[in-house]
């Protein structure tokens, strides 16, 4: 059904796409430059012209690994909340909180009506699907996850702030229709975290894709999946990205008693391992789904984003993963 939505938009991908979450490990200089930039020591157009040589490098090094579906790499982000919420008016940031584990960093307040600022993604998906033929995701964080990693002092409860933040997200994801991105993926990582509150968060993602002419994934992890799994099926998004290598077996349960009804990307690297996965161990991981999905339904990627991986770790870790999907589609007479 998905994929004559997507042939229905130009897009003709092989079986089992090839994509990836959407972060990759920034190259030294990058990271050097950032690092100056907060010191004031460089000035903003020497900071992006560096996040643009290395958007370059990401995506011929995707061209390179033959992955279907390309992503920008977010060159130009630190924290997918913060990176928002600080060009967002509305928005302020706070002293040092605690996140996981020892990492410390600036919570976002809402302290005012959150507005859509024009366009913040739009022109680096310009710029990355100027450098290729193939098919690049827009992608952007979601009204939950913004508002759930935010302290809320302005609405006046935590359905009304995402409903909001909803409404201007919309319009940045217009924007990039109207720009051309076919495939847009919408970041949840805090989708699962509190269950009884994914109905409005489900009334927040209508917000942001009714109507609108592209395929829509949606990236989910730190998953309590089987809590929220058959509500998951009500977003209204075409593609269910879940992070759930380390979990195949529990989800695939969970599909025999509710029958997913959306594509799914499986994500088949833990992108927390420095090991390399060998393409076996990914196929298997690939076969255990086939047992219950129909193949037509299944894209594959890393289970989150690559960024915390060294650029060898991340390229080893794709290379594996294209070979393995080639594999398959050789031995069941595709492509
Ligand atoms: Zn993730």
């Amino acid at each position: 059904m998905s994929r004559e939505k997507l042939n229905g938009l130009g897009i003709n991908l092989p079986t089992f796409p090839t994509s990836t979450v959407g972060s990759f490990p920034k190259p030294d200089y990058l990271v050097e430059a950032r690092a100056k930039f907060a010191k004031a020591k460089i000035e903003r157009k020497e900071l992006e012209d560096l996040e643009r040589q290395a958007t370059g490098f990401w995506i011929k090094t995707q061209e390179e690994i033959g992955l279907d579906v390309l992503v920008d790499g977010e060159m130009y982000r630190g924290d997918m909340v913060a990176y928002f919420s600080e060009l967002m008016p509305g928005f302020e940031q706070s002293g040092l909180v605690r996140s996981y584990g020892n990492r410390y960093y600036h919570k976002p307040i809402i302290a005012g009506e959150g507005r859509w600022p024009g366009p913040v993604t739009v022109g680096w998906w310009r710029y990355a699907q100027g450098l290729t033929k193939r098919p690049v995701k827009g992608m952007l964080t979601g009204p939950y996850t913004v508002m759930d990693w935010s302290f809320n002092e302005y609405y006046p409860d935590r359905r009304s702030a995402c409903l909001a933040l909803a409404r201007q997200i919309r319009r940045e994801v217009e924007t990039l229709v109207e720009a051309g991105a076919k495939i847009i993926q919408i970041d949840e990582p805090a989708l699962s975290v509190r269950p009884e509150e994914l109905p409005f968060a489900i009334e927040a993602m209508h917000l942001v894709t009714d109507g609108l002419p592209a395929y829509f994934i949606i990236h989910a992890c730190y998953g309590a999946f089987d809590l929220i799994y058959s509500q998951m099926l009500k977003l209204p998004v075409d593609n269910l990205d879940l992070a759930i290598s380390h979990s195949t077996l529990n989800l695939m349960e969970m599909f025999r008693r509710d029958p997913f009804t959306k594509d799914l990307s499986l994500g088949v690297l833990d992108v927390h391992s420095h090991e390399v996965e060998a393409p076996e161990t990914v196929r298997d991981r690939i076969e255990k789904a086939l047992k219950l999905l129909p193949k037509e339904s299944i894209w594959i990627d890393p289970d989150c984003g690559l960024k915390t991986r060294t650029i060898e770790e991340a390229r080893g870790k794709l290379i594996n993963m294209v070979e393995a999907v080639r594999g398959l589609r050789a031995r069941i007479g595709l492509n």
